[in-house]
């Protein structure tokens, strides 16, 4: 039977959303995000971007989801916690980002959301859609606090009540109105970080003191850019040791294993995709170190580490092998 109004559709989408193994699911009108755009602008205007230089274009794209599908009345967001459960950089390993080291969550969360779309479109055929996980120029995050899915933290990035801030998002353009979803009640648009309390474990421990005010982050101060997106011909400013890395070759979850609400509700992954691969379990440098261009395009295919590149791996590899040598 094909669903009639847009009541009982969203209550469908939802379901079909958490039968399809995403644990989080919002919807939301596809209107321009007018707030953020602003901090978006101020963030730019700040130099925070460092040398994502893309960052600077698509603006109008990024604030405003109804750009890119025609028609697009309304977008559905969808988190799945991918916490792999095991302590980065033990022993003498060095360290990887915990979303980085199963399968690359990408392709499973578009053909979840492929999936999802193909049901909407058995119930109503006329509705249309698009399918992103961090492949179009949309503001996620906030896309997703707006969803009711978390709130940002002062790390800056998303966190749920329930299940921390070890989340992956996608989203679902749709042509269809439905009915919407709020932000966390006590999370309005204006108090962000309501959550957080006064807690400031993230900013004191972040080791390049990267976080420069609640939910602002500056990259060029930050170890996920210096370790993923920086060129590798980029030189490492002086104020940035390569001791402040403290052992991270791709990414850092610093900001995130101190957080409270980490500690208290992250929870093991349901998804066998997003655990450490045999290689990354115990990740050192000199396994990694090995490895040639063709032999990482092969080891790392399918894995979101393979974002990179190997030159820029080795170019972790050899700073954080530089310090412990020294
Ligand atoms: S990812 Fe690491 S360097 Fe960046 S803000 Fe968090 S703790 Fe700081
Ligand atoms: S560590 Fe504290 S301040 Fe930082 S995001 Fe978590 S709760 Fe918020």
């Amino acid at each position: 039977m094909l669903l009639s109004n847009n009541e009982s559709l969203s209550a469908f989408i939802k379901e079909q959303a958490l039968a399809l193994g995403f644990e989080l699911v919002g919807i939301i009108p596809a209107t321009y995000l007018h707030e953020e755009a602003e901090k978006l602008q101020t963030w730019l205007g700040n130099g925070y971007h460092a040398g994502m230089d893309w960052m600077e274009r698509y603006q109008s794209l990024r604030t405003n989801p109804a750009e890119l599908l025609h028609n697009c009345q309304s977008v559905v967001m969808v988190g799945i916690n991918y916490f792999p459960g095991w302590e980065a950089g033990q022993g003498e390993q060095i360290k990887i980002a915990r979303y980085a080291v199963g399968r690359d969550y990408h392709k499973l969360i578009r053909r979840r959301l492929g999936k999802l779309m193909k049901a909407i479109q058995q119930e109503a055929p006329e509705i249309t859609g698009r399918a992103f996980v961090d492949s179009a120029p949309l503001l996620e995050k906030a896309l997703a606090v707006r969803a009711g899915l978390g709130w940002q933290g002062k790390h800056s990035l998303l966190i749920n009540p329930k299940l921390g801030s070890w989340l992956f998002v996608g989203e679902l353009l749709l042509t269809a109105p439905l009915v919407y979803d709020e932000p966390l009640p006590a999370n309005s648009l204006a108090e962000s970080v309501s959550f957080c309390g006064n807690c400031t474990a993230c900013i004191e421990a972040c080791p390049t003191k990267a976080i420069v005010a609640p939910a602002v982050v500056d990259a060029g101060k930050c170890i996920a850019y210096w370790t993923i997106e920086a060129d590798p011909d980029h030189a490492l400013p002086d104020t940035l040791s390569p001791q402040a890395f403290e052992g991270w070759v791709f990414g850092c979850d610093t900001c995130q294993e101190v957080c409270p609400w980490n500690a208290k509700f992250s929870q093991l992954t349901k998804e066998p995709a997003f655990l450490p691969s045999a290689l990354l379990q115990t990740p050192r440098v000199e396994t990694l170190s090995q490895l040639t261009e063709a032999t990482f395009e092969k080891t790392f295919a399918g894995s979101a580490l393979r974002r990179s590149g190997n030159e820029k791996l080795q170019q972790n590899l050899e700073r954080v092998s530089g310090v412990a040598s020294s």
